[in-house]
C-alpha cells in the first residue's frame, strides 16, 4: 500500500471509530463474505432496495477509474435494507428498457436476484465450472506436450534413469546434521534394468565420529559411477539429484537441463504433474509426486510414454499457451 492510501486508510479509520458503530472492515474483495452488497448492487438487485445508513462492513478496493489510491467501499446487508420507492409498474418499465441486466443464468437457468452481466450471464457455479473446464483443457494440452517430451528423452541413446538419497541424522536438539551418505540408484531408460545401486559415503575425514556403516567410501567407488553415469544422457526426478550425485562423485555432471546439447539432462518433476494433468476444485495442478525409487520412476516413465503413443492427440508445436512447466 502507497504511504497516501495509508494516509487515507488511517483517516477513514478515525472517521469510523469516531461516529459509527464497529464496522467491519476487509482488505479486499476476496475477504468479503457472501451477501455484503455495494450501494451500485442494492440498486441493480431485480427489487431494488436502500442502503441503510450505517454499512455492514466496509472493503478496501482498488479504484477502477485509474486513479492510484485505494478507495474504502461501503458494503450492505440487502435483509436490513429498506426497499425502494419504485413500483412494480416503474420496474417493469425500467426492466423493458435495460439492455446491459440479465436476471437469468443462460446455462442452468437459475433466477438470481442480482443482475448478471447481459453479455454472459452466468451465476457464479456455472462461470466456476466454465473456469475449471477452460483449465482441465489445458491441463490437457499439457498432458500430451509432457508425454511427447519425456517419450523423446526416453529414447535417447543411453539414456539412465536416475534417482539419488541423502542419508542424514539429527543433532540431539532435533536439527538436521550434515548428511552422512548419498544413496546413487540407477536403470536403463531402455528396459528398466539395473545399472547402478550404490551408497557413497560423504563423511571425508577418516577419524570422523558419525558415519554411515554401510556407506563405501567415495575413493572406492567413484570410477565405477562415473564409468556408467559419466557423458549418459540424465533423467532424473529433480535438481537435487544431480546435486547429490555431485557431492558424493564430483565430476563434470550436467549441471542444466538440455535436450539437444551433451550431456543431456531432463528433471521430470513439473513434466510428471503436467501429465497427471489432476486439478484441484479450485483449478490448480495437484503436484506429482516421486514413485519412490529409481525402478518405479523408470515405471511411471513407461507409462507415461505410452501414453504419448495414443496416435491421433493433437499436437501442440510449443509449450500450451497459458501453462506454465512449473508446478
Ligand atoms: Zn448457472
Amino acid at each position: 500500500m502507497t504511504s497516501t492510501a495509508n494516509t487515507a486508510r488511517s483517516a477513514a479509520l478515525q472517521q469510523v471509530s469516531a461516529d459509527a458503530p464497529h464496522v467491519a472492515e476487509y482488505e479486499g474483495w476476496w475477504q468479503v463474505p457472501d451477501g455484503l452488497l455495494t450501494k451500485a448492487q442494492l440498486a441493480d438487485l431485480e427489487f431494488p432496495r436502500r442502503p441503510t445508513e450505517t454499512p455492514a462492513g466496509r472493503v478496501w478496493s482498488e479504484d477502477f477509474r485509474g486513479r492510484p489510491d485505494r478507495l474504502l467501499v461501503d458494503l450492505y446487508r440487502p435483509e436490513a435494507c429498506l426497499p425502494t420507492g419504485a413500483s412494480a409498474a416503474q420496474l417493469q418499465a425500467a426492466a423493458a428498457r435495460s439492455t446491459t441486466r440479465s436476471y437469468q443464468c443462460a446455462v442452468c437457468g437459475c433466477r438470481p436476484e442480482r443482475t448478471l452481466d447481459s453479455s454472459n450471464p452466468l451465476c457464479q457455479v456455472c462461470s466456476h465450472i466454465q473456469r475449471l473446464q477452460r483449465q482441465q483443457n489445458k491441463a490437457r494440452q499439457a498432458q500430451r506436450f509432457a508425454a511427447d517430451r519425456l517419450a523423446e528423452a526416453m529414447t535417447w541413446p543411453g539414456a539412465v534413469v536416475l534417482h539419488t538419497t541423502e542419508k542424514g541424522q539429527l543433532t540431539s536438539s532435533g536439527r538436521p546434521r550434515p548428511p552422512l551418505s548419498a544413496r546413487i540408484s540407477a536403470v536403463a531408460a531402455a528396459d528398466g534394468r539395473k545399472l547402478l545401486d550404490v551408497t557413497v559415503s560423504l563423511v571425508t575425514s577418516p577419524r570422523a565420529r558419525l558415519r554411515d556403516p554401510d556407506a563405501t567410501p567415495a575413493a572406492e567407488i567413484t570410477d565405477k559411477v562415473i564409468a556408467v553415469l559419466g557423458g549418459k544422457p540424465l533423467i532424473c526426478w529433480a535438481h537435487n539429484d544431480i546435486a547429490t550425485l555431485s557431492r558424493a562423485v564430483p565430476y563434470d555432471w550436467p549441471a542444466t537441463e538440455h535436450h539437444t546439447q551433451r550431456p543431456r539432462l531432463v528433471t521430470i518433476e513439473t513434466w510428471s504433474t503436467a501429465w497427471r494433468a489432476q486439478l484441484t476444485a479450485k483449478g490448480g495442478p495437484i503436484p506429482a509426486r516421486h514413485p519412490g525409487t529409481a525402478d518405479r520412476l523408470w515405471l511411471h516413465l513407461t507409462r507415461i510414454v505410452a501414453s504419448a503413443d495414443l496416435g491421433d492427440v493433437e499436437r501442440t508445436a510449443g509449450y500450451p499457451e497459458g501453462i506454465e512447466p512449473s508446478g
